[in-house]
């Protein structure tokens, strides 16, 4: 374990997210993998897998990008092209799934009614993009789409990568599209750290900050004028996380949480605790509700 990996070692939402569901994941993730062995080499190739959980948000977090490029040249949204590539992007995943999908990687194979839940659930999500939303962004102006960036909160380095910032008047607005289910603005973390980066990153005060959650399926827009107390309460939640992460003296410090979960982690064929979790399982993966699904941005 590389002495520096503390200096190194920053805060995102999916570092957050990995450290509530599993520490050894986080640890070679985020930490293991930077060494300089082979075995270090592995897990950074296994980090590029995906999940199948996150295939159908990813689809369209990916069709949504190439449309707003074309809403960027001024051209309008089209739904055919849209539609055909969120479905090829799905496909040639599953394609080549042994060498990208980490369930597939893990020994199992995707149920066909999970695959053809995810073709449906994300058209859906494309058309409600295409024909709900996209008119409201003609009359914006575009400021940046997925780009990924990183501000400095009292001393730690937040990672993120905005879906969509654009200006109207005074106003600018940092969207984050939601394939998943509709929750309250409080539930979501993003909103603070959007609001805060926006802020930053524009020079714009807070009260002329928006941030928008887009749930693509059933359509519903959530919008929030984020207040400092939010802000704060997110500064003390990233401090906490980060003095618990960085209390970590060795290997055994980041425990392993062992459950379902192990079927769909990058790191479950390297890994003691989620190989007996695999040995136990089912050989076809099936989500159940595709919609659980995110397809929020990774590190
Ligand atoms: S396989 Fe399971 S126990 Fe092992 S790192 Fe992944 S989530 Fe944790």
């Amino acid at each position: 374990m590389d002495s520096q990996w503390k200096e190194r070692f920053n805060w995102s939402i999916s570092r957050s997210r990995q450290w509530g569901w599993c520490r050894k994941g986080l640890f070679f993730k985020c930490i293991r993998k930077y060494d300089k062995d082979l075995f270090a080499k592995k897990l950074d190739r296994l980090s590029s897998l995906q999940s199948i959980r996150f295939l159908g948000g990813k689809a369209v977090h990916n069709t949504i990008f190439e449309q707003i490029q074309q809403h960027e040249l001024g051209r309008p949204s089209s739904l055919d092209s849209a539609l055909v590539s969120t479905s090829s992007y799905i496909d040639d995943n599953l394609k080549f799934g042994k060498d990208l999908i980490v369930e597939i990687q893990n020994g199992m194979k995707i149920d066909k009614a999970t695959i053809q839940d995810m073709h449906t659930h994300t058209s859906v999500c494309v058309r409600n993009f295409c024909e709900r939303h996209a008119p409201n962004l003609v009359a914006v102006d575009y400021l940046e789409h997925e780009q990924y960036r990183d501000y400095l909160m009292d001393g730690v380095l937040v990672k993120l990568r905005p879906d969509f910032v654009s200006r109207s008047g005074s106003i600018v607005t940092a969207t984050d599209w939601k394939t998943g289910k509709a929750t309250s603005l409080e539930r979501i973390p993003q909103v603070p750290v959007l609001a805060e980066y926006t802020s930053k990153h524009y020079a714009c005060d807070l009260a002329k900050i928006r941030v928008e959650i887009v749930f693509l399926n059933p359509y519903s827009v959530l919008t929030s004028n984020c207040s400092e107390s939010l802000i704060d309460e997110m500064h003390c939640r990233i401090r906490g996380e980060m003095d618990e992460i960085l209390s970590c003296k060795s290997e055994d410090d980041f425990v392993a949480n062992p459950g379902h979960h192990c079927l769909s982690c990058n790191f479950a064929t390297v890994c003691e605790e989620g190989s007996e979790v695999i040995k136990g399982s089912p050989k076809i993966f099936s989500i159940g509700e595709t919609a659980d699904s995110t397809g929020d941005s990774e590190d």
